[in-house]
Formats: C-alpha cells, sequence, structure tokens
C-alpha cells in the first residue's frame, strides 16, 4: 500500500502544514509526513463536533459492529502493518503480530462490553409517592458520552496504544469522536491503521467525522489539541515531561478538561525473606527477562527490587546479572528514546555507592545497553537516577538490612502502576504487614510474576496515584478505561416516551 503521509479529517485524506521525514530502519519506502497546525486542529474539533450527536446517538449494537468492522480490517492489512511497524518502532515481527492481535482484540472486547450495557451502569431510584415527610422522585441514572476526545499514540506500542489503541476503542465505545495525534515515531503504521477506519466508518455509516489522524512532529500540534475549546477529554502515554505540560494546559483552559495521562513507574519488586532463600536464582532470572523484555520499553518495567542481605540475595544477583548480559542487542523506539537511556545509566553507573552487576552488549546509537546495577540504602535514597524510571532494559538491586527497611521504603515510593511481591508461605505474616502500604502506592499489586505484560480483562487497572498516572479513578487498559469517557447523568421523573432506549428497559 502507498503511504500519502496525510492526515485524515472528516473522510478525507487532506494535506496541511509543513513535513517530516519519517525514520524507517532497513529498506522501508521512505516517506514525507504532513505536520499538522492549528488549521487542521480546528478542523479536525469541529466536524468530531458535528458528528457527536448522531454518533452518542447510535445503538450499542451498531457502535459494537463498527468496532469489529475496525478490527476486521486492521486483520485484513496484518501484512502491510507489520512490516511498516518493524521498520519504523525496531519491535521484531512477533512482538508486533501478538500486538495486532491485541488490538483487534481490545475492539473486539468493548464491543461485546457495551453489547452486554455493563458499562451504562443503570441505577433506578422508583418514585415514592406517599413517602413521608416528602414523596420521592422517581430517578434514573446512565452514563452519557462526553463528546470529542484527542488520543496521543505512544510510541512504545504502535498499535495497541496508538490510532486504534485502548484509549481509541473505548472513547468510541462510549460514543465520544476521537481525535488521534499519531506519534511521530510510526506514522506509517498510523496511516495504514486509520485506513481500516477509514472503511469501517463507510462500511458501517458512521458519520465521517468520528475519527482523525493528525500527523506532526511539533509540541505545537499537541498544545493545540488539547487546548481546542471543542475537545472534552485527553488519552496520553508517554513522558512524565509531556505529559505533565500536557496536563498543566488542560486544567489551565477556561473550561479545564480531564487528562488521563499515564506517564511510567519504576514497578518495584518486593522479595520478602523466604521466596529469596527458596527461589532466589529463580526470581533473578525472572526479574532479567522482565527487565529486558522488548528492550524494557514498557510502562510496566519492574526497575527496581528490594531484597533483604541473605544467601538468597546473592543467588538473585548472579542470576539476574547473567541474564541481563546475555541480552541479544535490539534496537530502541527512536534515537531520542535509545540517547535518554544511555544517559540514565551513565548517570546511574557514576554515583557513588553504586556498583554496576552487569552490562549486556552495546550496539549503534539507537540500540540500548541492558544494565543493572546494586546499591545500598543510602545510594538507593541518594540517586534520583535509579529512583525515577530510565525507559530502557536497566534496574537495580536494592540490598537492606531488615524489614523495617523494607517497609519505609515502600512508604517513601511514588505513586507506581504495580508493585510486585515474591513471597511465600512462610512470608506471610510480612506480606500482611506491607500490603497496605502497597495498596496506596499502585494500581495493581501483583504476586510472584512479572509485571510486563499487562491482561486486557475486565478486572485490569493500569494506572496508580501521581505520578504514575494523572488520574486515579481510571485505567487505560481493560473494560473500565471505557468510563474515563462517560458522565453519569440523572433523569428526574422523566416521562416514559423521552426515556433513552438503554434505560426504557431498566
Ligand atoms: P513523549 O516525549 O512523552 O511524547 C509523547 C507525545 O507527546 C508525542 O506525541 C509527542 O509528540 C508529544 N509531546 C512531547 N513533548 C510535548 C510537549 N512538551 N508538549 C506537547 N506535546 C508533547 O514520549 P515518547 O516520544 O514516546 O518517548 C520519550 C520518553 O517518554 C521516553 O524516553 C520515555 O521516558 C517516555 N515513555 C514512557 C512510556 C511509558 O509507558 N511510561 C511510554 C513511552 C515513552 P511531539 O514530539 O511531536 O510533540
Amino acid at each position: 500500500m502507498t503511504l500519502t503521509g496525510l492526515h485524515l479529517i472528516a473522510g478525507e485524506w487532506v494535506g496541511g502544514g509543513d513535513s517530516f521525514a519519517a525514520v524507517a530502519i532497513g529498506d522501508a519506502a521512505p516517506m514525507a509526513v504532513q505536520s499538522a497546525g492549528p488549521a487542521e486542529v480546528h478542523r479536525a474539533a469541529e466536524v468530531a463536533e458535528a458528528a457527536f450527536p448522531d454518533f452518542a446517538a447510535t445503538s450499542r449494537t451498531a457502535r459494537a459492529a463498527f468496532l469489529r468492522a475496525i478490527a476486521d480490517g486492521i486483520d485484513a492489512r496484518r501484512d502491510a502493518i507489520v512490516p511498516r511497524a518493524m521498520a519504523e518502532s525496531g519491535l521484531p515481527e512477533a512482538r508486533l503480530v501478538g500486538e495486532t492481535a491485541r488490538t483487534t482484540g481490545q475492539l473486539r472486547l468493548f464491543a461485546d462490553h457495551i453489547e452486554a450495557g455493563r458499562h451504562l451502569d443503570l441505577r433506578h431510584d422508583p418514585a415514592l409517592p406517599d413517602r413521608t415527610p416528602a414523596p420521592r422522585p422517581d430517578l434514573r441514572l446512565i452514563q452519557r458520552p462526553i463528546g470529542p476526545v484527542a488520543v496521543f499514540g505512544a510510541s512504545n506500542f504502535p498499535l495497541a496504544f496508538s490510532t486504534a489503541g485502548g484509549d481509541t476503542a473505548s472513547a468510541l465505545a462510549a460514543g465520544c469522536p476521537v481525535i488521534v495525534k499519531g506519534h511521530p515515531a510510526h506514522p506509517g503504521t498510523s496511516e495504514l491503521v486509520a485506513g481500516a477506519i477509514l472503511d469501517a466508518i463507510r462500511a458501517t455509516g458512521m458519520p465521517a467525522g468520528v475519527f482523525a489522524l493528525l500527523q506532526g512532529d511539533t509540541n505545537d500540534l499537541g498544545r493545540a489539541l488539547v487546548r481546542h475549546p471543542l475537545v472534552r477529554a485527553v488519552g496520553f502515554t508517554g513522558s512524565f515531561g509531556a505529559g505533565r505540560a500536557l496536563f498543566d494546559l488542560c486544567a489551565a483552559r477556561p473550561e479545564p478538561i480531564p487528562f488521563f495521562g499515564e506517564l511510567g513507574a519504576v514497578n518495584p519488586v518486593f522479595v520478602l525473606p523466604a521466596a529469596a532463600a527458596a527461589r532466589g536464582p529463580a526470581i533473578g532470572a525472572g526479574w532479567a527477562a522482565s527487565l529486558t523484555l522488548g528492550m524494557g520499553q514498557f510502562c510496566t518495567n519492574p526497575g527496581v527490587a528490594f531484597v533483604l542481605e541473605s544467601e538468597g540475595a546473592d543467588a538473585l544477583a548472579a542470576t539476574a546479572a547473567a541474564g541481563v548480559a546475555g541480552t541479544a542487542p535490539q534496537p530502541m523506539l527512536t534515537r531520542g528514546i535509545a540517547g535518554a537511556y544511555r544517559s540514565g545509566i551513565a548517570a546511574a553507573a557514576a554515583a557513588p555507592g553504586v556498583e554496576t552487576l552487569a552490562r549486556g552488549p552495546s550496539g549503534d546509537d539507537r540500540h540500548g545497553t541492558p544494565a543493572l546495577f546494586q546499591a545500598d540504602r543510602a545510594a538507593w535514597e541518594a540517586t534520583p537516577a535509579l529512583r525515577h524510571e530510565n525507559f530502557g532494559p536497566s534496574g537495580v538491586l536494592v540490598r537492606l538490612a531488615d524489614f523495617d527497611a523494607m517497609l519505609a521504603e515502600a512508604q517513601a515510593l511514588d505513586g507506581q502502576l504495580t508493585c510486585t511481591v515474591q513471597m511465600d508461605d512462610a512470608d506471610t505474616d510480612l506480606a500482611r504487614r506491607l500490603l497496605p502500604i502497597l495498596e496506596r502506592k499502585a494500581g495493581r499489586i501483583l504476586f510472584n510474576g512479572f509485571p510486563t505484560g499487562v491482561e486486557v480483562a475486565d478486572a485490569m487497572v493500569h494506572s496508580g496515584p501521581y505520578p504514575a498516572s494523572t488520574n486515579f479513578g481510571a485505567t487505560s487498559v481493560g473494560t473500565l478505561a471505557i468510563r474515563r469517557f462517560l458522565r453519569p447523568v440523572c433523569f428526574q421523573d422523566m416521562p416514559a416516551a423521552l426515556l433513552p432506549d438503554d434505560l426504557a428497559g431498566a
């Protein structure tokens, strides 16, 4: 398929703005990509708002058919999408085949979810006309879509968190038009997926304004998008700096809007003593595998493990170091990300009291060298380069003198996406003391596993207290994600003839 580098607005591929050159690895076709400006943002927002009343009024069955048509279109284009995504992201084929399936799976999951009507959270307090001292009116609650939503594609998930990813799927399922700012690292992939969405719009008769793709590589595009008065909410996955800047812009608008930012974390692992003694080598090997998976470019990457001084800690350190040193080299998502990662591990390696336990193979300036560090409590506390996410395959083993120190370090953590507990039965009392702290720190707490590989499911929570995310009441993965783009409306004493279909039978 020939790539145009154009934006998709109101069902048309259109130019506008300066252009930038897409970076691609290997023999992928070079691509000049348009960079949208305020005019394109305004046009996309206007058509999204114009499409909103009709789209919000579509039946759940019709929207489910739309989501399934998008999924089918992506499946049909898989042989074009996967190679382009490989060339743009440097991710391997197997990962991108899996990510394609995850993306279509998410779309179909949201189709099933809205058909079942569980997102509506219908509540009915029937009238009590004879209640004294005052009668109760008839009250019916339903969740309604909020309006046009802006979505920022993520560099590290060119499919599952980009053009038709979880944010887009959940917003469309809710009945909200979506304007995607494609990530500049994978514009060709975004265009191919947007083509599948356009075909689905046409096939299912949806209003053309329900989806727009704006390409671009300037901060000004993102800033204009979140400030546009017709945009009602933002879904974002990316860095702390960009997320915080965009969050502040949303809050500073004359009419502030919610910014659902997923900004990353260090995802601590707490290895309790009986588990370290019984399974230290296996835990170390499992940690290294999780840490280096996909060159560490996951927001759930477990960047720190706490363990009490012991022989089990030595054994854990040895297998973790071997795993990190033996990681095969792989390109990172962009040269910028690789450069930021290299600076992060250089700062960690140079910090007083921090020992480098292992380094993996290095490559060119787009590769990241896996690294494992070790620190005592003082070095951990004094080294910001260890305490903050360094996006890539590096981690630190923090060796602590006793369990009180582990509790204190847990208490001192910032908000996290995940916390992991490695424990055996003999650790149960200690785990019980740790849990109340962890519950206040993370959106997901897992036991005897590793946090990479986020299941897309009803019970999943992928968020956490700030700075892991900017909205701890929400999740960006799983069916609960739809609630970000809905708001409750109560109809009091509504005549039956006016009740929305979804409420009429409730
Ligand atoms: P990013 O720099 O945060 O960019 C994400 C999106 O925001 C892009 O569309 C970017 O496009 C835009 N943007 C960046 N800075 C902005 C600003 N000041 N104002 C308005 N828009 C802005 O993320 P990235 O490009 O994916 O990678 C950079 C770093 O992000 C990584 O090194 C890593 O630390 C972090 N990251 C974290 C996760 C995670 O899941 N935790 C995922 C991906 C990346 P423009 O540049 O075109 O404005």
